[in-house]
């Protein structure tokens, strides 16, 4: 099972270092970014299942991240952080049916719990992803082409995971490393050219195209 991807926007490094390193002792994977428009940039990607957004950000405060992504469609969990003082003119912007904030200081367990709260509405709604003829069944983990079952490792169904969910859209070698190995893993390694050919030849050689220059997109 892949770890919950947790993309934290804070800009002060002692709140920001707390929360990713409790969050990665809860088991999650973290990514942290210090301003709004990287915050939006990365939060669009769909790489993560929750962002926990500060509102007072450089370049573009919190809101107004949280407003884009709406106005996008995007139906990511936000959790808030915010101070007492900037709680009013927040409340009119916040989707209470998506949405949840957390009002500094806050002790840590305060905002898992809240988190946790809104991972598991999603969580619980999609068991299966599907392209073509492709299915993915993300509570057994395993994949069917057809009619035919089709054995994937943990690392293969990972990698399709992310396929599946950013389906037609070119993701970067970078990308699916960070995501499925890890920001830590060697930048330099062929492991993701290695693992498309695994998926290639389970799901059908045309599964996965490769972008020249760019990386690869699924294309079922
Ligand atoms: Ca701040």
């Amino acid at each position: 099972m892949g770890a919950a991807r947790i993309l934290i926007a804070e800009d002060e490094d002692g709140i920001s270092s707390f929360l990713d390193g409790g969050l990665r002792a809860a088991g999650f994977s973290t990514k942290v970014v210090e301003d709004g428009s990287s915050a939006l940039a990365l939060a669009r990607t769909g790489e993560f299942d929750l962002l926990v957004l500060d509102l007072g950000l450089p370049t573009r405060d919190g809101l107004s991240v949280l407003e884009e992504l709406r106005r996008q469609g995007s139906r990511l969990p936000v959790v808030i952080l915010t101070a007492r003082s900037e709680l009013d003119d927040m409340v009119g912007g916040l989707d209470r049916g998506a949405d949840d904030y957390v009002t500094k200081p806050f002790r840590f367990e305060e905002l898992l719990a809240r988190i946790r709260a809104r991972l598991r509405p999603g969580a619980a709604e999609e068991t299966e992803l599907r392209a073509g003829d492709v299915a993915l069944d993300l509570f057994t983990r395993r994949a069917r082409v057809g009619e035919r079952e089709v054995e994937l490792s943990a690392r293969e169904f990972a990698l399709a995971e992310v396929f599946f969910r950013n389906s037609g859209g070119v993701l970067s070698r970078e990308q699916l490393l960070s995501h499925v190995w890890g920001y830590d893993y060697d930048p330099g390694s062929n492991v993701v050219d290695v693992y498309v050919g695994y998926l290639r030849k389970k799901l059908g050689d045309d599964a996965i195209e490769t972008v020249r220059g760019m990386g690869y997109r699924l294309r079922l």
